[in-house]
Formats: C-alpha cells, structure tokens, sequence
C-alpha cells in the first residue's frame, strides 16, 4: 500500500504528510508521470493538462461517477461535474463552475468534457427536446472556436474571448435551454499578429474550406499570404477544411438561416479585403492605391461604394448645428480602416452569440428551475510586452481571486468563528487592495484613465502616466517612477508595475488612451446601419443616429469591461462554486516533460497551497443539526423514528457516539462538522443499507 501510494502520490493534497510546496510539486508530478491527471483539494480539483489523449471519459467513467460523492472513487472532473449536478438535482441549489488557469492549461477542454458529461447523464427519458438543446449546447462550441479561438505561441487553439455559459435545467433537471456571455474578445488580432501567432481561426478556414464557387462570390483566392490580415503571422495550416466543415454542420445544427450564414461569412471576406486597402498622399489629397479592395469591401458589406470611399478617407464634423466634411490624412485613414475592421469583427461575434442564445432556448420553453454556470475565462498573464488587454485580462483574475478568497477561505474561517470552533488562522493575502486599485472611483486605474480620455485637447499616453504616478505614488501595489524605459532610445518613461497577487507585472503605457477610447469614427456606423444587408445593419443601430446630433461619448472599454466583471462577479456570488484549477506541465505541448519552474509558479498564483492548508484546518463535510438528523436518523436506534431525549444537536451526539465517529467530528453551535471523508462514507453507506 505505501509503496502504491509512492507510484501514483495522493489523491487529495490534503493527504499530505505536511504541507509544503515541495511535497506540493512532488505530488503532482509523481501522478503526472503516472499519468493521473486529476487531484483533488477537497472539493477544488486540481487538472494537469496530460497533452495526450487519455483513455477517461467513455461510456464506463460516466456510469461509474454518475450520482457518487467525490470521495467514492478516484479524482475525476466527472466528479465535480457530477457534484454540481446533484447540487440542483437534490438540493435545489444554482451551481457555477469556475475554470481557471494559464493559456494552454487545459480550460476549455475541461469545460467541454464537463458539458459533455452533464449530457450524458441528463434525459433518461430520451426527449428529442431535450436532445436538441444538448446538441445545440455542444455545437455551439465548434462555432465559438472558429470565430473567438486562434493559434497563439502557448496553444494552437487559444480561446481569445472569455466565456461564461449557464446551462438551464427544469424540474426534472434536464437541460432545457442555456445562454453564452462572451467577455471581451481580443479583437485586435483581427488586424495584427505575432510572429508565429495567427488571426481567429475563421479567415483561413474561409479560404482554405470554401467551395471554389464560393470563393469566387467573395472575390477571394485561396492563399492566405494574399492578405495583409493573415500574412503577418504563422503560415502553419491547421485542419481548416475539416474545421469548415464542422463549423458549416454546426450553422445547421443551431438552425442558423442560409441569409445568416451569407452575412457571416461575407463579413469575413470583406475584412480580408479591408486590410488591403492602402492609401497614399497625392498633393494633399488622400487616395486609395488599390481600388479593387475596396469596391470588392464595398460589394460584400452591401454599401455603396461611393459611401464606402467616403467613409475611409473623410469624416464628417458636427459643430453647432453645422455639417463639414474633413479629410484624413494618411495616418487617420489607416487608423480608421483598422477600427472599422476590429469594430466589424467584435459586432460580428457578439452577433453570433446572441444569435447562438436564441437557438438555444425554445421559444415558448416553460421556466427553467435551476442553472449550472460554467466559467472559462483567460488566465492570468504575464508577457514580455503587457499592453491595456492584459491590464483587463490581469484584473479579470483579480476580481476572481477575490471571490475564491471570498468564498472558500474567509467564508470557512468566518463559519468557524460563527459556530464556535477553534481554528488555527491561516494567513492569506487578501487582494482587495489590488481590486481597489484599478476600480475604485475617482482614484483607481479605470477612472484615471476614463479622466484622461475625456479630456478635451490633447492627452498623451504619456500624460496619463503622469497622472496615475500623482494620484498613485503611495499606493503600495502600484510602482512607476524608479522604472527605466523598455525602449532604451526613449527618455521619457513608458511603463507602470502593479503587484498582482499572482506577481509582478509591468506594464507598457504606449496605446492605453486610445484602447481605451475605442474609438470607431461616427461615419462607419452610418455606412454599416445603411447596408443593404439586413442582419449587418441590424448590428449597427446607433448608425440610425442624425448627423448633426451631438453624440453622447460611448462608455469607455476600460469602464464596460469593469462592468461586465462587476455582473459577473455578482452573477457567481449566488451560486453554490466548484473549482478547477488547471495547469499545465510544460510550454511545449509535451505529454512527458515536466517543468518544475513553470509548475511552481502557476501553483503559487492559483494559491493552491493556502487552499490545501485552509481545508486541512478544517472539514470536509459540515451539515445543520436538523438536516443532519433527518437524512441519518434512521441508522441509529436512539434517533428512529424521532429523537425526544433533547435537541437536534443532542440527537446528533448520541448518533454519532453510538457509531463511534464522536471523535472526527466537532459540534459547533447550529452544524455538526466531520473532518474526514471516511466518516462521511460510512454514514452514507450505513444510511443507504437502512434504505
Ligand atoms: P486553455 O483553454 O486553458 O487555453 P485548452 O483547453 O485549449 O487550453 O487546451 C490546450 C490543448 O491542450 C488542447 O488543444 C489539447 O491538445 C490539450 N489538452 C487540454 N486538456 C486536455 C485533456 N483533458 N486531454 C487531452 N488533451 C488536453
Ligand atoms: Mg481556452
């Protein structure tokens, strides 16, 4: 037994003979070299991404987790899928699923394996309903990838949006509908690449899947180099044809109209040839160098291409009533087609999910019951350059490691103190203070930042970061004047340094204004709102605006993004939270290596080990006294039928000293707690034998 324990370490970190980073690691590479990819921390699994195929999740695995508590078989996500699964179906409880970790670490895989488990368990009674909203669920995915996932430098099938999916169950909790909130889409990887990264998935299967007829429709050859969008990056071919494929099947499935899918897929052309537009200065005049882009644009986008013209190489000024027209120079002009092409794109996506949403969800669908959310969303990130995305990105996993602190240790250390048990405190930084950082009113990130956009005349990135070192400087997460300039040539300074609770990360200040801002000129929401193309126009209605109305300033990114956090968060404060924490073993998408450096520091930002110490303080199963004793009061002869002799918290005690558990567990005021789950077992089982 000790030495099996050896081979494949333990199943729980709380098992552990003492808690230590190094015992930590040890145990997680012990079972990933014996490729056992889950371990639990309690209730919190911990998932290695195994860069293999693994053998784990047929038909057998489903039976065998299927209505079991945690502890009755080895570690499993199907458990935690399971656990939250019985939350709704007995208790009645709305759960959320939390995924979180690096890029690459495995996150959307495990929030697909558990979506498919939930299938697989749900509809005993074989309603074809029901069917197609399980297959509308899963789907929706293949059609999620291909317009929000691209190939970076850590994984070639990147999710580059965040996304949080409630699947909706009814009294029988089987799933009858579910909506999709996408956060945040990286939109600037539409017109720009890394070396070696590539645009969102769609634009080459587009060029490489369509029919030549197809093709031909959208005025496009089938080589990607063609294009300034998709030749800035890696040349590496995926399986695009066979993607095409799924993702035209997958349009089907969700019942998406021929017209639908037309817009969808001549917007993606049209920004193909968006990006070969290029213009040039002649005597003062701005002219388009290649025409044919932009009269092909024009064609596929349903405008004119006189409006299109128009738009690219002027603006209109509104001032006191008055109408001009003003031309771009050069610089603005790329800036605008840029925007346009970002803008298009983003309107695109959330369109589609929206659209997706709707095919969900039957019309007419009585009320569902209960919801089980699940979270998979970016990873804390740290790059050579962190730009305004990271920033969002960054406190994104600040507002997250607050709820898990909020949720899993203070909640249990406040329970303790509530029922009058002795606890010995565990220390845990409490991000709040970073949270406060970037979101507090007037003083925080966000609205310095807002502050600076609105700011009439001329405000540099630069004076923003002049303001934030003022309003900052004693701010003790916050460090920017000792900072030396990236860019050695430069004088001045260009980065900022916030101390995330994950790490250090510095920031470079260049373009945060105008990322920020989000600018998209007024003129390109009147041409999209006039396109002939119904659904391209009904994603731009406040191009419906008069020209000569004063526009109110949109909300700014930074603001909108902070909002959607703040709904977010209160979104998952209501349900009852599962974890899955995943990690990946190595940068190289290899199924053996194991690099102890990288391992480490993704454990100590997850704090992975305060959760092992707080939940070995503590108990695995905690119950009020009056619940308690109607589920087992059966087992013991004192307490059946009824318990006279005193109350509930008496009854509970003479159970468990006659079962002889009296010394794994403690009383506390209203709650039994028991520490380990083989007392647990044993009251199930003993429960289950009276049944
Ligand atoms: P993330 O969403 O965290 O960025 P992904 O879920 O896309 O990461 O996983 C990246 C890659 O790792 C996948 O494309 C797949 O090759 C591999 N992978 C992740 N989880 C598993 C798993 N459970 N089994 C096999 N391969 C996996
Ligand atoms: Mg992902």
């Amino acid at each position: 037994m000790a030495m099996k324990e050896k081979e494949v370490g333990v199943e729980d970190f709380v098992l552990l003979d003492e808690v230590t980073l190094e015992n930590f690691l040890e145990n997680i590479k012990v079972r990933f070299d014996s490729r056992k990819i889950y371990t639990y921390i309690g209730e919190v699994c911990v998932s290695m991404n195994p860069y293999r195929q693994m053998n784990i999740y047929g038909p057998d695995n489903v039976n065998k987790y299927k209505g079991r508590e945690l502890f009755e078989n080895t570690p499993h996500i199907f458990a935690i899928a399971d656990a939250a699964y019985r939350a709704i179906k007995q208790r009645h409880r709305d759960t959320c699923i939390m995924i979180s970790g690096e890029s690459g670490a495995g996150k959307t895989e495990a929030s697909k394996i558990i979506m498919k488990y939930i299938a697989a368990i749900t509809n005993a009674g074989g309603q074809n309903e029901i069917e197609r909203v399980k297959n509308v669920l899963i789907q929706s995915n293949a059609i999620l990838e291909t317009f929000g996932n691209a190939k970076t430098s850590r994984n070639d099938n990147s999710s580059r949006f965040g996304k949080y999916m409630d699947i909706e169950f009814d009294y029988k909790s089987d799933p009858v509908g579910g909506v999709i909130t996408n956060y945040l889409l990286e939109k600037s990887r539409v017109i720009q690449q890394q070396p070696g990264e590539r645009n969102f998935h769609c634009f080459y299967q587009l060029l490489r899947g369509s029919s030549d007829s197809d093709l031909k429709q959208f005025y496009l050859n089938r080589d990607p180099s063609q294009y300034f969008y998709t030749n800035q990056g890696s040349k590496e071919t995926l399986s695009e044809q066979n993607d095409y494929k799924a993702t035209t099947n997958a349009f089907k499935a969700l019942g998406f109209t021929n017209d639908e899918v037309s817009t969808i897929w001549k917007i993606i052309a049209a920004i193909l040839h968006l990006g070969n537009i290029s213009f040039k200065s002649e005597e003062d005049n701005i002219v388009i160098s290649n025409q044919a882009s932009l009269q092909y644009a024009a064609k596929l986008l349903l405008v004119t291409e006189s409006d299109m013209r128009n738009s690219v190489t002027q603006r209109v000024i509104a001032a006191r009533g008055d109408v001009m027209m003003k031309f771009h120079d050069v610089t603005q002009a790329e800036f605008g087609r840029d925007a346009l092409a970002k803008a298009i794109y983003d309107r695109l996506f959330t369109w589609i999910i929206s659209r997706i949403n709707k095919s969900i969800v039957v019309p007419g669908q009585k009320r569902y019951n209960n919801v089980i959310g699940v979270l998979d969303i970016y990873g804390f990130e740290i790059f050579d350059v962190n730009s305004f995305e990271q920033f969002c990105i960054n406190y994104c996993n600040e507002k997250l490691q607050q709820l898990f602190i909020e949720l899993v240790l203070k909640q249990e250390q406040e329970e303790y103190n509530r029922e009058g048990i002795e606890w010995t405190n565990i220390d845990y930084f409490n991000n709040q203070i970073i949270c406060e950082l970037v979101e507090q009113p007037h003083k925080g990130i966000i609205s310095i930042m807002d502050e600076a956009c609105l700011t009439v005349g001329k405000v540099t990135d630069q004076t923003l970061l002049d303001a934030m070192d003022t309003k900052l400087a004693n701010h003790p997460h916050y460090t920017s004047r000792q900072l030396k300039p990236m860019d050695k040539e430069l004088k001045h300074r260009e980065n900022f340094r916030i101390t995330h609770y994950a790490g250090d990360v510095v920031y470079k200040i260049t373009g945060f204004i105008e990322k920020n801002r989000d600018t998209l000129y007024q003129d390109f929401k009147r041409l999209l709102y006039h396109s002939k193309d119904k659904n391209l126009s009904d994603m731009w209605p406040e191009g419906a605006q008069d020209i000569a109305a004063t526009t109110k300033r949109p909300l700014t990114a930074g603001t909108l993004f902070q909002k959607s956090m703040i709904d977010l968060v209160a979104t998952l404060l209501k349900k009852e939270p599962f974890y899955v924490r995943c990690i990946k073993p190595n940068d190289t998408k290899s199924p053996t290596i194991f690099d102890d450096e990288r391992v480490e520091h993704q454990v100590r930002y997850l704090g992975l080990l305060e959760n092992v110490r707080v939940r070995r303080a503590g108990f695995v199963h905690r119950q009020r006294y009056d619940k308690f004793l109607l589920r087992y009061k059966m087992i013991s002869q004192y307490t059946w039928p009824n318990f006279k002799a005193g109350s509930d918290k008496d009854g509970v005690k003479v159970l468990v000293k006659e079962k002889g558990f009296a010394n794994d567990v403690k009383f506390g005021k209203t709650k039994i707690f028991i520490r380990s789950p083989q007392t647990l077992f044993a009251l199930e089982k003993a429960r289950n034998e009276m049944m």
